[in-house]
């Protein structure tokens, strides 16, 4: 049985980046830019007041004391000067306008006396280079203002765009597509029938996956414990097909699944048969099972490669709910990671220090739910790997080592962030 570690870099293995594409700038955000931005002229492009005020030479403000100057002209924002100014000019100037050639200072409205339209006075001293913003200040044409590689956050966006770009290249993020397993499930809009559970996992991981940066998350409709009818949804989930129960997204219909999540059918049980129906698609098992407590079971495959594109990556989680948190964000969230483009993947543990003294005995490393005050980690009351309350109430999960050990108040701990 293969550790975390292990299987985490199993998952790393098979979990390149996407192929790039070309899109319009608002497809791109949150993706990892595949090109080098280049600034194609100097912001600004002009001399630029910062303020609603007077453009002035500083030489004729460099005492103190009041002084007159003529108004020779107005220049609002969009407008060019018409003029140079002479000494004992003045140019009424808006925020974001040019100065006039001469001008090199700006002396904001609320430091002048204006009596009539052509006069102005105005108090010195000031420095050369007042309220103004140079040609060029912010960048010069040519510079590189991002490097690919980079993150795509809205503020990249603007400065993309500041690049004059209508469509820029990234690596997509990647599509997800859910699949709840097990005849014991209703839709959680039913009440179930003695027996019967509500599937929670769907949403749940669909979330998860948004959460950390999917382009989409599908829920297909519930597949029974049933070889063929089993087959057929993860084949439809895989490659689309119409007709199937539940929405066809657009991602299906294309065979643009990159990242399959399984839920349940992959323990030990006679009706856990999603690793055969998985095999008999053509997926290729990578794992099954690591030494972690809760979420043992999992299951780790990747599909034939398909018209330019790499294999879909197939997860299957265990069905109980904490397991299939667990088994989401120790393995498929590096992989979501990964497939985006964003290298290394953001590690998937920190650390934090005890809040009480506590006991833990086990023969897995083993994740307990457990909420942060004040930095400090305080495990909760949990019922095992079925009790999804608790861990909704988690801020992540303490990571204790197998074996059984009495952890002190204020012990560090490596912990798994939700
Ligand atoms: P399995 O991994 O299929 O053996 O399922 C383990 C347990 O998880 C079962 O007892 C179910 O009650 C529960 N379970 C399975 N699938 C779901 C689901 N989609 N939502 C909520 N609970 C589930
Ligand atoms: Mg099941």
């Amino acid at each position: 049985m293969l550790s975390v570690d292990e299987a985490v870099a199993a998952v790393l293995r098979h979990a390149g980046a996407l192929p790039t594409r070309e899109g319009r700038l608002i497809e791109a955000l949150g993706s990892t830019l595949a090109e080098d931005i280049v600034a194609d002229l100097d912001m600004p492009p002009f001399d630029k007041a910062l303020m609603d005020g007077y453009a002035v030479r500083s030489a004729d403000l460099a005492a103190s004391g009041e002084r007159r100057f003529r108004v020779v002209e107005e220049i609002s924002a969009g407008r060019t000067p018409t003029r140079a100014l002479a000494p004992g000019e003045s140019a009424r100037i808006m925020t974001g306008a040019p100065l006039p050639s001469g001008a090199d200072a700006v002396v904001m409205v609320e430091r002048s006396r204006s009596p009539d339209q052509e006069t102005v006075f105005l108090s010195g001293p000031i420095l050369p280079g007042l309220n103004r913003l140079v040609r060029g200040r912010e960048m010069r044409e040519g510079d590189l203002l991002l490097r690919r590689g980079t993150r795509i956050d809205a503020t990249k966006l603007g400065l993309i765009a500041s690049a004059g770009r209508l469509d820029v290249w990234f690596i997509p993020t990647p599509a997800v597509v859910v699949v709840p397993t097990g005849d014991e499930l209703v839709p959680r809009s039913r009440r179930p029938e003695p027996g019967q559970i509500r599937n929670t996992n769907s949403v749940m991981l669909a979330g998860l996956a948004m959460a950390w940066g999917a382009r989409s998350a599908v829920e297909i409709a519930i597949a029974p414990d049933d070889p063929p009818a089993l087959r057929s949804a993860l084949h439809a989930a895989l490659i689309g097909r119409r007709g199937q129960p539940g929405a066809i997204a657009p991602e299906l219909a294309q065979g643009r699944t990159d990242v399959l999540l399984v839920s349940g059918g992959v323990s030990m049980g006679t009706r856990d048969l999603v690793p055969a129906a998985l095999g008999d698609l053509g997926i290729a098992p990578v794992f099954h099972k690591v030494r972690v407590k809760p979420g043992k079971p999992i299951w780790f495959g990747v599909g034939p490669p398909r018209s330019g594109r790499p294999g879909a990556l197939v997860f299957g989680l265990p069905g109980n709910p904490a397991s299939a948190v667990i088994g989401f964000l120790l393995f498929v969230r590096p992989a979501l990671d990964a497939l985006a483009g964003r290298t290394p993947p953001r590690p998937y543990l920190t650390s934090a220090r005890l809040g009480l003294a506590f006991e833990h005995r086990g023969d897995r490393p083993t994740y307990h739910p457990a909420r942060l005050d004040e930095g400090r980690a305080f495990p909760l009351d949990w019922a095992g790997s079925a009790d999804l309350r608790t861990v909704a109430l988690a801020d992540g999960f303490l990571a204790f080592p197998a074996g059984d050990e009495s952890y002190r108040e204020g012990q560090e701990i490596p912990f798994l962030p939700l």
